[in-house]
């Protein structure tokens, strides 16, 4: 009777979990479609505390400790980290996803009776588990390293090809022959936790910074996928398919962030992209102009279509409200102004959609990136806010730059640009922007936030 209870209760928090990951593909929904999935995650953890395990009454001590810490540290971390830090946090839980996979594996290992054949459904998943785990945990931590600045890209590896390769045949052939042995060897267990967790390492570190992302997107899927396994080795359908649409949607996501980069994930996981700094201009020598906040101040009251393109900096500056503000107050004046939304502007996916939901922009007003390109050219002003890789024509022009084949918004198309950014410094690709020398473009030095209130104020004034 009890089993009744707990599998309907796991089927309706299956349901909702579903629920919850469709509401979370619109703005609007998607606050209540975290709500619905995390309150699924609790029904379903809940209902695993009451499922009744043989052997297994008196872990209710340890199990409650673990879940009051990891929901403190999970609760002030949410809590505490900055919308800019959103891609490192992810990245940090996402490994413990992987590391706990990894620990129900080698606790399934250690459990095994001995003097069993091992060459079974449930110890081929365990295996494979264990490896899936592996590389979630370790590559995790260092895609997290990457993103924080601790490890640089010019950490390489020697020949890390070869060495992925070696690694790869190694883990095989452990598990192979662990697999095939008449009982279980627990030292072999350990060689190919060891092996597993090293290939995590090897395969992220020579992955460039500016590829994280995508990276972290697909050590997600990792982390589903593990979790699924999870789900396999304990005959939990709540794991298995809560752990099969983690998987599922960070491929997805994965897949749809490299179309938006126009790359393939193969390129991204062989390619290095990011954190070169290569010089401006080829080393040519070339000064930009500058921009007045009077002079703009005028230009954009009396424009007839202005586009504020929206990147990393925005976020750092914090400047959503202000740039609302400026918003407002140019609609007021009869401007129609529009938002170009880059699918990689920001540091995570949708970034920008978040960051301007905060500061209640509405959202027909956001605009992807083909219909902002077909715009461009009618547009008065671009005011370019805290973003650079995301406009700068290399990635269209110089086939040498580790850019080249991003689809980029086209802002040198309208019949005027201005810059916001502090100073002349590189994006996160490490790249120059030609942009910011061309015979439209000016740039307005500054904090973004600082200088959307003096041009604010300066409207207010005109
Ligand atoms: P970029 O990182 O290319 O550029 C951001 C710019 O903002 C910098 O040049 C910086 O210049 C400026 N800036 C920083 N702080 C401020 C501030 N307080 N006020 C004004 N300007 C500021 O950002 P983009 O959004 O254009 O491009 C995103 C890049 O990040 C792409 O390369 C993308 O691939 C990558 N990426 C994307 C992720 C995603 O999923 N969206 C995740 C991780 C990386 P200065 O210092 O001179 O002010």
């Amino acid at each position: 009777m009890i089993i009744t209870i707990v599998d309907t209760i796991y089927l309706i928090a299956i349901i909702l979990f579903i629920v919850g990951l469709k509401r979370l593909s619109s703005a609007d929904t998607a606050r209540n479609g975290n709500l619905i999935a995390a309150s699924a995650m609790g029904l379903a953890i809940i209902t695993t505390l009451v499922y009744p395990m043989e052997g297994y009454t008196n872990n209710y001590a340890w199990i409650g400790g673990g879940l009051l810490l990891g929901s403190l540290v999970g609760y002030l971390a949410a809590k505490k980290v900055a919308m800019t830090a959103m891609p490192e946090m992810v990245s940090l839980f996402n490994g413990l996803g992987g590391a706990a996979t990894m620990l129900i594996a080698i606790v399934e290992f250690y459990n095994y009776p001995s003097g069993t054949a091992l060459l079974n459904g449930q110890m081929i998943t365990t295996d494979f588990a264990l490896f899936v785990g592996c590389i979630s945990f370790t590559g995790s931590l260092i895609a997290y390293g990457k993103l924080q600045g601790f490890l640089r890209d010019s950490l390489v590896l020697p020949y890390p090809k070869v060495v992925n390769m070696v690694l790869l045949v190694a883990i095989i052939a452990v598990s192979v022959h662990m697999l095939t042995q008449p009982s279980l060897n627990f030292n072999l267990v350990m060689i190919l936790l060891v092996l597993s967790l090293t290939y995590g390492i090897t395969f992220v570190t020579p992955i460039g910074g500016g590829d994280m992302p995508v990276v972290i997107s697909l050590l997600n899927s990792f982390t589903g996928l593990g979790a699924a396994l999870a789900g396999l080795i304990y005959s939990n359908q709540v794991m298995l398919v809560g752990g099969i649409l983690v998987g599922a949607s960070g491929t997805i996501l994965t897949v749809l962030m490299c179309e938006a980069m126009n790359r393939s994930l193969l390129n991204v996981i062989i390619g290095g992209f990011g954190g070169g700094g290569i010089a401006a201009g080829g080393g040519r020598e070339e000064v930009v102009k500058e921009a007045s906040i009077a002079d703009l101040a005028i230009e954009l009251k009396y424009s007839q279509k202005v586009y504020i393109v929206p990147g990393y900096g925005l976020a750092v500056a914090q400047a959503q409200h202000i740039c609302s503000e400026l918003d407002a107050l140019l609609e007021a004046e009869g401007v129609t102004v529009k938002y170009a939304i880059h699918p990689v502007a920001g540091r995570m996916p949708g970034h920008m959609n978040v960051l301007l939901a905060e500061a209640n922009v509405p959202y027909p007003k956001l605009i992807d990136l083909e219909d902002a390109n077909k715009d461009f050219p009618t547009t008065d002003v671009v005011l370019v806010i805290g973003a650079n890789d995301v406009v700068n024509p290399a990635a269209k022009e110089d086939p040498s730059s580790p850019i080249y084949g991003m689809p980029i918004l086209d802002v040198e198309m309208a019949k005027s640009i201005v810059i916001l950014k502090r100073s002349m410094s590189t994006g996160y690709a490490g790249i120059q922007n030609q942009l910011f020398f061309g015979d439209r473009s000016r740039m307005l030095f500054g904090d973004a936030k600082s200088s959307l209130q003096k041009l604010v104020d300066e409207i207010g004034n005109v």
